[in-house]
């Protein structure tokens, strides 16, 4: 995708350091922080919403999911940590490039 920042990051045309990457996914930081420590897990394949996935991507997600618990500790994230997946306009969706918020580092709000 031509204009998407998290297609850019990928492919290293913006520089973002990445915490972890492999074939399927990679870390960063998020940029404006909405906790102590606020990270994206973004799929290498670009959709936009859980229902636009591409080559099976469930396989992907699922994957991320199972590396959170090993990634999060990589991280220093300590004592639990949130998970948010913003989907389209009314979720408050900003970037069309499917990612998961894993925020932590500190006691959250309740919703
Ligand atoms: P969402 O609203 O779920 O689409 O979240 C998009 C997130 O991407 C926001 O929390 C932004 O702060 C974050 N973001 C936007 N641009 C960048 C960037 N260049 N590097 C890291 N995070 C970014
Ligand atoms: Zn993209």
């Amino acid at each position: 995708m031509d204009n998407c920042i998290f297609c850019k990051i990928r492919d290293e045309i913006i520089n973002s350091k990445k915490y972890y990457e492999d074939d399927d996914f990679f870390v960063i930081a998020d940029i404006s922080p909405k906790a102590k420590k606020h990270y994206l897990m973004i799929p290498k394949n670009h959709y936009k919403l859980l229902e636009d996935q591409i080559e099976n991507d469930i396989k992907v997600l699922g994957k991320m999911l199972n590396t959170l618990p090993k990634i999060s500790k990589q991280l220093g994230i300590e004592g639990g940590y949130r998970i948010i997946i913003n989907q389209g306009e009314n979720g408050g969706q900003e970037v069309p490039h499917l990612h998961i918020h894993v925020l932590g580092g500190e006691k959250l709000k309740n919703f």
